[in-house]
């Protein structure tokens, strides 16, 4: 098959944006290519080589596409470069030079679809010293047996950007026309989000028609795509929708990963199928502790935490631990995280997508010996709203962002790549951004794990109630400390210490140290937001809960100019939560 077939479809879906009409014309095209060159027009169509999950990539910066197009049309670098100002793509810029361009046909051979993608694979690949001048002798190459249309079109597969406004949806539409029926659209869609791989669905449908597809299963070391949840704003809601009874699980507030087992190796993969492997070798390291399984895929979700208090982080913490090639070990020190999983999608090479929620969980748990870096995210099945309510407190004091709910009924299979009501969220409405800094008394401490052995490694802050003479808890504090702060703390809170809570303090946390109420520090918070376990203006928003700094942070200030009782007040907090609330979706 010639190139040129591909580009003239290009061509014709490039001029319409109605999906039906772009399901048509693929269509068409389709039936029309042979089965084993399916696989590499449908990838080209993308703009892509392979698959998403595939780490190999294309990635030729534009400046050397146009050095290529210049050389090969013979048009010179400054009317591309002037060109490429104007224009701002590539294809269009590769298009127009090469209108211009005097044929020389003595050596040129027609264009073949295998020739050419094996061409961008030679591309692809090439890497290290003097990869950069074979990339542009290869495209230059490519290029001087193009036209001017397949030369658009070459450019634009090889930035990635096709602009045919062809989605993976319309494709999918498109194969089912071409190769079953418009009734078999599920099955084929169901074939791409277990495989993640359009060109081999398109290869199997080609090939081996609609029992091609169905053929297709969940495999080890191939990502698929994740199931997501609607959102949902009750828990009676919640429950009515999912007749009466259903699982609720932490919603840990984290990096989704999708974890495959194979013979003792593990691989990564994100929400997005990138491989994230090398970025979380402690990650791959306690999956190889805890999993007892030859192989399994199973998802769960990676959340940052503070070793000192115990505590959550904010999940941007984990994001420097993401798109690191260096430093990662430090990272690994700095921003511990832990794997909390919650599904089970394959289990010793079976396939467990079609079983409903509760028997996956249990594969879970019989392939899983939880540690301290990886566990089970919590769960309860509920039938009462009080319950679920009472457990979304729970899972927002342990610093998580609400629940999910999950259906139970004998339906509830795992949906790949679906958005649906099998999995309803449940997060956290109230919150209120931090904009100023607050002070805020030392009234308790715990003691220090690892690195802060032998100090303090949290401390326990409260705002003061004027109207009641009472100090009332807001935050557990363990960041932005240094190692002098840290020996400054032991010696400047000596003198305050008391054998058990201050009786002017107010708290519904056990610390291991109690002060009295007269150290003031500096505090700057992500945000402020209702906690059943801080007493802080407690009751004011909501009857079961009191106000809690999220996120807080030493800013390196001690206030010695200020006691105790000037510290900022609960009615303050109170203030400033509600100038900012906003309601979060
Ligand atoms: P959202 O990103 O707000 O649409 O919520 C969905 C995300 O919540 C998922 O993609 C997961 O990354 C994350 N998540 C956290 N805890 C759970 C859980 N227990 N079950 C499923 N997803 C979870």
């Amino acid at each position: 098959m010639l190139f040129r077939e591909l580009a003239d479809t290009y061509e014709r879906l490039e001029a319409t944006s109605s999906r039906l009409e772009m399901t048509d014309i693929l269509a068409e095209a389709f039936r029309r290519f042979e089965p084993s060159e399916i696989r590499m027009a449908v990838y080209l169509t993308q703009g892509q080589l392979y698959p998403d999950f595939n780490p190999l990539k294309l990635g030729m910066a534009d400046k050397m596409i146009l050095k290529a197009i210049a050389f090969a049309s013979g048009a010179g670098e400054s009317f591309v470069q002037e060109l490429m100002l104007k224009e701002g793509d590539p294809g269009i810029v590769a298009q127009k030079a090469f209108q211009n361009k005097k044929q020389t046909t003595l050596f040129s051979e027609p264009l073949t679809l295998r020739r050419t993608y094996e061409t961008l694979e030679a591309i692809a690949r090439s890497e290290g010293g003097g990869s950069q001048d074979l990339k542009i002798k290869l495209m230059s190459k490519l290029l001087s047996n193009a036209s001017s249309s397949e030369a658009k079109f070459l450019s634009r597969v090889i930035t990635g950007r096709m602009r045919l406004g062809v989605s993976s949806m319309t494709v999918l539409d498109a194969l089912a026309v071409a190769f079953a029926s418009k009734e078999d659209r599920d099955a084929v869609e169901r074939a791409f989000n277990v495989s993640s791989d359009l060109g081999l669905v398109a290869e199997e449908l080609a090939l081996h028609g609609l029992e091609g597809v169905k053929g297709i299963h969940v495999k080890v070391n191939r990502p698929l795509r994740a199931m997501l949840a609607e959102r949902m704003s009750s828990p009676e809601e919640i429950l009515e929708k999912m007749g009466g009874t259903c699982a609720f699980e932490y919603k840990y507030d984290g990096v989704r990963l999708q974890a495959h087992i194979c013979n003792g190796e593990v691989r990564l993969f994100s929400r997005k199928l990138d491989e994230l492997t090398s970025q979380f070798p402690d990650v791959v390291a306690g999956l190889k502790r805890t999993m007892r399984a030859e192989s399994a895929i199973v998802e769960g979700e990676c959340v940052p935490v503070d070793t000192n208090t115990g505590e959550f982080l904010p999940f941007q913490e984990v994001s420097h631990r993401r798109g690191r090639k260096y430093g990662v070990e430090e990272a690994i020190e700095d921003y511990p995280v832990k794997l909390c999983l919650f599904d089970c999608i394959l289990k010793n090479g079976e396939d467990l997508t079609d079983r409903p929620f509760l028997q996956r969980r249990e594969a879970l748990m019989s392939i899983v010996e939880p540690d301290d870096s990886v566990t089970l995210s919590e769960i309860r099945v509920l039938s009462s709203a009080e319950e679920a309510q009472a457990f979304f407190q729970e899972a927002i004091k342990d610093g998580c962002e609400g629940l999910m709910a999950k259906s139970i009924a004998d339906g509830s299979v795992y949906r790949a790549g679906n958005r649906g009501f099998l999995w309803i969220k449940y997060k956290k409405e109230y919150r209120s951004e931090m904009n100023d800094t607050v002070d805020l008394v030392v009234v308790g401490a715990f003691a220090g794990r690892g690195k802060r052995k032998g100090f303090y490694g949290a401390l326990l802050m409260a705002t003061y109630d004027p109207d009641a003479d009472r100090f009332e808890t807001v935050s557990k504090l363990g960041s932005g400390f240094d190692d002098a702060n840290l020996a400054a703390l032991l010696e400047m809170l000596a003198p305050d210490r008391v054998p058990e809570k201050h009786h002017l303090v107010d708290s519904r946390m056990e610390a291991d140290f109690w002060f009295q109420p007269r150290l003031v520090l500096e505090v700057r918070g992500a945000e402020i937001t209702l906690s059943p376990i801080h007493t802080c203006s407690f009751g004011s928003v909501r009857p079961d809960s009191g106000l809690a700094i999220r996120f807080p942070r030493f800013t390196g200030r001690f206030r010695d100019d200020k006691e105790g009782r000037e510290a900022t007040t609960s009615q303050e907090l109170l203030a400033m939560y509600q100038a900012q609330l906003k309601r979060v979706e």
